[in-house]
């Protein structure tokens, strides 16, 4: 209604009046994902045209990551430069450019594809690029540095969860250690795990399910990319409405029409007081039946 919270179903206006824990994703969840380029390092090419590659190889992609270096390369993209553009879900794309095999994504990637790649000492979400055009230093042309900001409200939406009650909040993310750490600790997220694969993420929201105490629930909240097969397997899929994908929107049982986290202590608080007046009202009806009795 005008909170703009979409419930999907009074069974899910009843689970989220018992929720304990809430899991979140990081990016487009937590953090506004829109990244910003901020440096580039160890690359023998200029950095422009690092830039105008690794935009050229995303431009297929949805991803927050590929959409913001597509804008940082500025002007249109010409993508009859690309062909064999494939996406490595968590990890990144691959495509060829110009005839030249190029990748652009995470340490995991560039070990997949047998690049040697540099670690970096600037805090951010790193996006290594493989140009096999490069004959210095291998095939590895650099990496670009990009960052992306927290959302106004995610501090106190944390920090509204643990008033109304939830015990346990987790962030599980794709990105690098560095980056997932610094994020928890600043919005003051209890547990972190980083480096996560999406069938990753399955898996520790399954265990983290698991060790749930009978009655409570677990919601996972998430923009759907990379993370809507977490979204189902929750108790409660909460989904990001703005930005976020249509699959997550259709796997969702929660949807946040404005994408802002505080609305989850919100819409628990909301359903608890629904809850009470229905079981008051079920009290109500039921007193009236045994006064007419009497
Ligand atoms: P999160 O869990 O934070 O939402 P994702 O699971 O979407 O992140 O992605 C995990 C990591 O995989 C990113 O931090 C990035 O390093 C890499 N990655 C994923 N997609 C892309 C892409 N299109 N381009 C470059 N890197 C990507
Ligand atoms: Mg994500």
């Amino acid at each position: 209604g005008k909170e703009g919270v979409l419930i999907k179903g009074s069974n899910y206006l009843e689970a989220l009046s018992q929720t304990k824990t809430v899991v979140f994703d990081k990016t487009g969840t937590l953090t506004q994902g829109v990244f910003e380029v901020s440096a580039v390092h160890h690359s023998p090419m200029a950095q422009e045209k690092l830039l105008e590659y690794a935009a050229l190889a995303e431009c297929a992609s949805s991803h927050p990551i590929s959409k913001s270096l597509q804008k940082a390369a500025g002007g249109a993209l010409d993508r009859s430069r690309v062909t064999d553009i494939q996406e490595h879900s968590g990890r990144g794309v691959t495509a060829v450019v110009d005839g030249v095999a190029v990748a652009a994504g995470n340490g995991k990637l560039m070990e997949e594809l047998g690049v040697a790649w540099h670690e970096c000492h600037s805090v951010g979400t790193i996006v290594h690029i493989r140009d096999s055009h490069i004959a210095v230093n291998g095939e590895y042309a650099g990496h670009i540095v990009i960052s992306d900001v927290e959302k106004p409200h995610s501090r106190d939406a944390i920090a509204a969860l643990k008033a109304a009650g939830v015990t346990k909040t987790v962030m599980l993310t794709g990105d690098i250690q560095k980056v997932a750490d610094y994020v928890a600790r600043d919005l003051g997220v209890d547990e972190v795990r980083a480096e996560l694969l999406p069938a990753d993420k399955v898996e520790r929201v399954e265990e983290l399910l698991k060790a749930e105490p009978e009655g409570a629930k677990l919601a996972f909240v998430g923009d759907g990319i990379n993370d809507a097969p977490v979204l189902s397997r929750a108790d409660i899929g909460i989904a990001m409405g703005a930005m976020g994908s249509d699959a997550a929107i259709e796997a969702a049982d929660v949807v946040l029409m404005d994408d802002d986290p505080m609305k989850i202590a919100k819409a628990i608080k909301i359903s608890r007081k629904c809850i009470r007046i229905v079981h008051e009202n079920i009290v109500f009806s039921l007193g009236v039946k045994l006064l007419c009795l009497l």
